[in-house]
């Protein structure tokens, strides 16, 4: 297979540039919360591929169902010929998403596709044009997706123009004082200099912005959210793709706040590994759409819906959201110690998230708040050379986040927050 120099230099010659790479690690090898390169060296994996290995790596119960679902039925295209995993998929998703009254889902491949969809259908549903969204937000990298996100360098910038009738407002920063109050005034401001708000189709929100900096949505925001577009007759959209099965220690993060969206988006832990994604939100709603108005070849694949399904029975049978609030206290009260030591006293700005969504922001003084950039980088490369893999995120790229497999044992996550400890105090240097 070769070492891991020898494919990084066969990639760099054969890979499109724009697909960066952040670590010369080539896996070869995965199970649980453990990865083996090329080398045969052991990586604890804080990353879950981005946040999608919530029951682990390669967890038998889903190699199990795929493997079957392999020998009965590979692909036939829900459109032409359904099949039944689809369907129960779709009737558990339902009963799963918060809110009481009937709820109806559609199944893509990947989250973008699941961002485009529930834009469709919120459009559909209003027959407005416009949406709004939040600085600092990520929901993908097709066209609608990029326009909805907030984030210039490197997702958006020279790919323009964007789908129009698209609006950003600030998401709420504990640490740097902007709160709820700010961010509805922002919208206010928007309805007064650019939309009116009987044109305004959707608002799309991560409960926990993940790319952005596992930033969490204030409950008073949400709230106020979900009255504004009740008054206004606007779709709120909770995009958990990143923040949903479970990683929050509810199903979907935005639980915590007792607030019920209109349409859920998920993808990533949803399958456990397989490419799926998918809405799930009031069937008045989703039933907006005329048939044929939504679909795709390979949405919603046999495969991927059997993986789904085993994952489902996982995270009830190993009481994954038990597993995810007792590792998230356990990782939240390291992480805050971490932020009491003297070593690191002027870099950790903050320690923040929601149950096992958790993160820590690097500044270069606490007084400041200026992004340490530079030291997260520094630190996600010593920590791989420690053997832990980890993910920066942040509009600076200066915040560390945990999104650590949720069945794995405790001991190794503890061993993981160590390998960081160390990596940070290494890069310090
Ligand atoms: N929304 C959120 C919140 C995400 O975190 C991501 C992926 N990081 C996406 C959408 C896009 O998903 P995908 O990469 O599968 O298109």
């Amino acid at each position: 297979m070769g070492s891991n120099s020898a494919l990084s230099n066969r990639l760099q010659a054969a890979v499109a540039r724009g697909v960066s790479v952040s670590l010369p690690v080539f896996a070869a090898f995965a199970e649980g919360a453990e990865i083996r390169d090329v080398e045969g060296r052991r990586y604890i994996d804080f990353a879950g591929g981005i946040g999608v290995l919530n029951v682990g790596h390669r967890h038998p119960r889903v190699l199990d169902a795929v493997e079957r679902q392999l020998r009965a039925l590979t692909h036939a295209c829900f459109q032409v010929t359904p099949y039944e995993p689809y369907v129960r998929l779709a009737e558990r998703l339902n009963d799963l998403a918060p809110g009481n009254g009937p709820k109806k889902t559609l199944f893509l491949t990947t989250g973008a596709e699941a961002i485009e969809n529930a834009v469709k259908i919120a459009r559909y549903a209003t027959g407005r044009p416009a949406l709004i969204s939040f600085a600092g937000a990520f929901h993908g990298r097709t066209m609608m997706a990029l326009a909805l996100t907030g984030k210039m360098n490197p997702y958006k910038a020279g790919f323009g123009p964007f789908p129009a009738d698209v609006y950003h407002v600030p998401f709420p920063n504990k640490l740097r004082g902007a709160g709820t109050a700010a961010t509805m005034r922002a919208i206010d401001e928007l309805f007064r200099s650019s939309v009116t708000r009987d044109r305004v189709a959707a608002v799309l929100i991560e409960p926990v912005q993940g790319e952005g900096g596992f930033n969490v949505a204030p409950a008073e925001l949400l709230r106020e959210l979900r009255s504004l577009c009740d008054r206004c007759g606007i779709v709120l959209i909770a995009d958990e793709i990143q923040s949903g099965f479970g990683r929050t220690g509810r199903m979907f993060a935005i639980e915590h706040s007792g607030v019920v969206p209109d349409l859920i988006t998920t993808a990533k832990s949803l399958a456990g590994g397989f490419p799926l994604s998918a809405v799930t939100g009031r069937a008045e709603i989703m039933d907006s759409v005329p048939p044929g108005g939504l679909g795709g070849t390979y949405a919603g694949s046999p495969i991927a819906c059997a993986a789904a399904l085993a994952v489902l029975d996982v995270m009830r049978e190993e009481n994954v959201l038990g597993r995810a609030e007792r590792m998230g206290a356990r990782v939240r009260e390291r992480l805050l110690a971490m932020s009491r030591d003297a070593r690191f006293a002027r870099c950790i700005g903050e320690v923040r998230g929601l149950g096992a969504m958790l993160a820590i922001e690097l500044v270069s003084n606490r007084e400041s708040l200026e992004p340490a950039s530079d030291l997260a980088r520094k630190t996600v490369l010593k920590a791989a050379e420690l053997g832990l893999i980890i993910l920066s995120c942040g509009q600076n790229a200066n915040v560390l986040r945990v999104l650590v497999p949720l069945t794995a044992p405790l001991e190794m996550v503890d061993e993981g927050v160590s390998i960081l400890e160390r990596a940070l105090d290494e890069a310090m240097r």
